[in-house]
């Protein structure tokens, strides 16, 4: 494969920025390449600046679940950005966009909307801390809320990949206030709230993991978080970046039936542009300034480029069918590659839940971080650069998921088969 015009870029962006890079897992070091700088996508085929076509699974890491470049998502950022492309005071989409997600999500009346996934979390967690009176955050290893302070404990995504348990630069005096206990142990977290209970603000979970790999709630864990926390006061919070409108149109709450107090959205909601927002009940969203005490504020907050891209983006997802037929494609893949790797040989743990899933290179179950760090990462190396060199796109890290679009159809899938078909073998040679 030619890469010239990516090594040459790769070489001058290491100079103007840190790593080369705008987020750390994109610099392919845990796969042993260097990162391919993208010229242009569409459906769920990206090119390279050299000309090389891939088949994308990572999906823009999951906003893109309706593939690049959709014609409708593009030309309603068109006709918008015509009127302008951001005003510094409140816009008519921003209304729109907030009614469509308190009408899909039940645990809603309000949202406040935000630019990533990050100020999501950072603002829900202070806004939990000033309802309760309490600090302690409490989260699960290897879920991932963005790398504000307090999250940077035993985090998943970048960290994990990368092998750092934490962050300089992060006060200890901060990190005192977030306990990170294993996921789906229940014993564990009832321990901790029984001893810790009168401090802890607020429990934040990604009801699916999806960044130490996709890793599904055990039956029981995700109730046990809601009664548990009802009973104690505390804020229990879902990060539904990732599970949000791709679990289901009213995310993971609604597929397993669970009201979280405040939820975190991001990634789908803005059609690829960078949006996120927060939300609850009315008696608690109506603390956030200016109706309430609890400050939080953006210059670019609501932008209407991002709103008319997520209201779009949310109209086509719920046309009936959409779920259904998404899922019977990512099934059709996943029993594809879990056959493929048993006829090789290759040990494979396939974690999937609607259309996310991990190829876990371990003999599983993958329940948690631990069993997630058993797996082989020098095998999801050699894979994943066998998989580009057949045109896949795969995440360059083994802790990442992939993300299926209604934009891969039957003949991609056969080709995403046949490439793993070919690298299942060639890993037990
Ligand atoms: N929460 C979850 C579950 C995520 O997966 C991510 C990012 O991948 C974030 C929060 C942070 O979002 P952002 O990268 O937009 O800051």
């Amino acid at each position: 494969m030619n890469t010239a015009n990516s090594v040459r870029l790769f070489a001058k962006a290491r100079a103007s920025i840190p790593g080369g890079v705008n987020s750390p897992v994109r610099a392919c070091r845990a796969v042993g390449c260097d990162p391919l700088f993208v010229q242009k996508a569409a459906g769920c085929l990206i090119t390279d600046v050299d000309g090389n076509t891939f088949i994308d699974m990572v999906s823009s890491w999951g906003p893109l679940i309706l593939g690049h470049a959709h014609p409708e998502v593009v030309a309603a950022i068109r006709r918008t950005a015509a009127l302008g492309t951001s005003f510094g005071a409140p816009s008519p989409l921003e209304v729109e966009l907030a009614e469509l997600l308190c009408s899909a999500l039940p645990s809603l009346d309000m949202v406040r909307f935000v630019n990533s996934g990050t100020e999501a979390t950072m603002s829900a967690i202070r806004l939990a801390r000033a309802h309760t009176g309490r600090n302690i955050v409490v989260k699960f290893d290897g879920c991932y809320h963005g790398h504000a302070d307090s999250f940077l404990v035993r985090a998943g995504s970048g960290l994990i990949t990368l092998g750092i348990p934490g962050s300089p630069g992060v006060p200890d005096d901060i990190v005192k206030n977030t306990v990170s206990i294993p996921y789906n142990d229940i014993p564990t977290f009832k321990a901790t709230l029984g001893e810790r209970g009168g401090e802890i603000a607020c429990v934040i979970v990604e009801p699916v993991a999806g960044n130490m790999g996709v890793v599904l709630p055990e039956p029981g864990f995700l109730e046990t978080l809601r009664t548990e926390t009802a009973a104690r006061g505390i804020v229990l919070i879902f990060d539904e970046v990732i599970t949000g409108f791709r679990l289901a149109y009213g995310g993971a709450q609604t597929r397993f039936g669970i009201e979280p107090d405040l939820t975190t959205l991001g990634k789908i909601i803005g059609g690829g542009l960078p949006v996120a927002a927060y939300g609850g009940k009315q008696a608690l969203m109506n603390k956030v300034a200016p109706e309430g005490p609890v400050y939080q504020a953006g210059t670019l907050s609501g932008n209407p480029l991002a709103m008319a891209a997520g209201i779009t983006m949310l109209k086509l997802l719920h046309e009936p069918g959409f779920y259904e037929e998404l899922e019977a494609k990512a099934n059709r893949l996943a029993d594809g590659l879990a056959e493929r790797a048993q006829a090789a040989g290759v040990p494979l743990t396939l974690n999937r839940i609607g259309s996310m899933m991990t190829c876990f290179f371990s003999r599983g179950p993958v329940r948690d971080y631990n069993s997630a760090m058993t797996a082989n990462t020098d095998m999801y190396a050699r894979h994943y650069r066998s998989m580009l060199a057949d045109g896949i796109w795969l995440g360059p890290s083994q802790f990442e998921a992939f993300f299926l679009s209604a934009a891969h159809e039957e003949r991609h899938l056969q080709k995403i088969l046949d490439a793993a078909e070919r690298s299942f073998r060639n890993l037990m040679h």
